[in-house]
C-alpha cells in the first residue's frame, strides 16, 4: 500500500535503524544518556538556542511549552487553524488552566495587526492576561503552507512591545527552511521556544525536541517529568533523530516535488473543486459537491492507495520518504483513472 495519510507513517531506513543498533545509552533520568545529550546539543547548536529538551511527542512538546509560558486564566493567541488548539486534546485548558483567543489568519498564517487587536491589557482584571502567542510553521491544516519571515519579525516586536512570549509550533520547520531557504538560526533568534518533530518527514519513528534558553528548558525538564515524559535508556530512539537531523532534511524538497506535481494534476481534473497552493509536501484539495467522498477513497484504495478525508469533501495527502517514484507514478495513474458515479 502507498500510505499517504500522514508523514509520521514512515519506517526506519536500514541505515537508521543500524545508528539506532549502535546507540551509546544511558538512563536519561539521570541525564545519562549520551545519545540523547548528543541529539539535544546538536539541535540547540543548529537553532542557534542554548538548549533543547528531548520529548515523546510534539504535543508534549507544545504542551511543555505553554505551561511554561504561562498561569492558569492567562490567554494565548493563536490561529483557528491551530493544532495547539484543534488537536491537543484541548490541552491547553487541560495542562495550563489558559483560554484561548483564536485569529482567523489566511490559512492559518496571521499578522501583526491582528495579534495586536487581540492582546488584553493587564490593568483591567476582567480580562484574562494575553501571555504568549503561538505560530505554527508550516501550518498542517492551512495546506503545509508557509510563513513569511517579514511577519514574524514584526508579531515579534508586538510580543516585546507587550511583554508576551512567542512560541513555534515546528512539528514541519524543515519542510519550512527547506522550501523557503531559510537557516534554523533565524528561528532562534525570534522565538522562545520552538518545538521540531523528528517523527514526520524526518523519518524517525519517536521523538520531538524542544528549544529555548537554559532557564525555560530546565522548567520544561520539571513539566516533562509531570507529564511522565522522562524516559529511560531514549538513547536508542534519539539516535533515530540524530540521523533523521544529519540525512532526512534536505531530502524533504523531494516530498515538495511529489506534492507540487499532484497538485498541479489534480488542478485538471473535472472532479476536484479547489486545491490550496502546495508549497510543501501537503496537498489539501476539495471534491465538488456532488463527488462521493467515501467512493474516491474506495478508489484509491484499489490502487493501493491509503488516503482519509480531514472534511466531508476534503481529503489530504502526505508525502514522504516512503512514498518513492513508482508509488507516485501509481498515484498519479489512479487519479487520473477515478470517474464520479453519475448524480
Ligand atoms: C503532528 C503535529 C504536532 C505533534 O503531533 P504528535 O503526534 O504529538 O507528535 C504538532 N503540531 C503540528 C502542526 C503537527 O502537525
Amino acid at each position: 500500500m502507498i500510505d499517504i495519510r500522514s508523514d509520521t507513517v514512515t519506517r526506519p531506513t536500514p541505515a537508521m535503524l543500524q545508528a539506532m543498533m549502535a546507540a551509546q545509552v544511558g538512563d536519561d533520568v539521570f541525564g545519562e544518556d549520551a545519545t540523547v545529550n548528543a541529539l539535544q546539543e546538536r539541535a540547540a547548536r543548529l537553532f542557534g538556542m542554548e538548549a533543547a529538551l528531548y520529548c515523546p511527542s510534539g504535543t508534549m512538546t507544545n504542551q511543555i511549552a505553554i505551561k511554561i509560558h504561562t498561569q492558569p486564566g492567562d490567554e494565548v493567541i493563536c490561529d483557528e487553524l491551530a493544532h495547539v488548539y484543534l488537536y491537543e486534546g484541548g490541552g491547553i485548558a487541560f495542562n495550563s488552566g489558559a483560554s484561548v483567543r483564536t485569529l482567523r489568519g489566511n490559512n492559518g498564517r496571521f499578522t501583526a495587526d491582528q495579534v495586536e487587536e487581540n492582546i488584553n491589557g493587564r490593568e483591567n482584571a476582567h480580562f484574562p492576561c494575553s501571555q504568549l502567542v503561538t505560530v505554527e510553521n508550516t501550518v498542517n491544516k492551512g495546506g503545509g503552507c508557509c510563513w513569511d519571515l517579514a511577519e514574524i519579525e514584526r508579531i515579534r516586536d508586538v510580543c516585546n512591545r507587550h511583554g508576551l512570549a512567542l512560541h513555534l509550533d515546528g512539528a514541519r520547520l524543515f519542510n519550512a527552511l527547506v522550501a523557503r531557504g531559510q537557516t534554523p538560526q533565524r528561528y532562534g533568534e525570534l522565538f522562545d521556544t520552538i518545538s521540531v518533530c523528528l517523527s514526520k518527514g524526518l523519518g524517525a519513528p519517536v521523538g520531538s525536541l524542544l528549544l529555548g534558553s537554559k532557564a525555560h528548558i530546565v522548567k520544561a525538564h520539571r513539566v516533562r517529568k509531570v507529564l511522565g515524559g522522562g524516559m529511560r535508556q531514549a538513547g536508542f530512539l534519539a539516535a533515530a533523530g540524530l540521523y533523521a537531523i544529519e540525512h532526512h532534511t534536505q531530502r524533504l524538497s523531494q516530498d515538495h516535488d511529489k506534492a507540487r506535481v499532484t497538485g498541479e494534476t489534480l488542478q485538471t481534473l473535472p472532479y476536484v473543486a479547489t486545491v490550496l497552493p502546495v508549497e510543501t509536501n501537503i496537498v489539501v484539495f476539495r471534491l465538488g459537491e456532488a463527488v462521493g467522498t467515501a467512493a474516491f477513497l474506495q478508489h484509491l484504495r484499489e490502487h493501493q492507495v491509503l488516503a482519509f478525508a480531514i472534511g466531508k469533501q476534503t481529503v489530504r495527502f502526505v508525502f514522504h520518504l516512503d512514498v518513492s517514484d513508482e508509488h507516485f507514478g501509481q498515484l498519479l495513474t489512479a487519479l487520473q483513472a477515478f470517474r464520479p458515479a453519475a448524480p
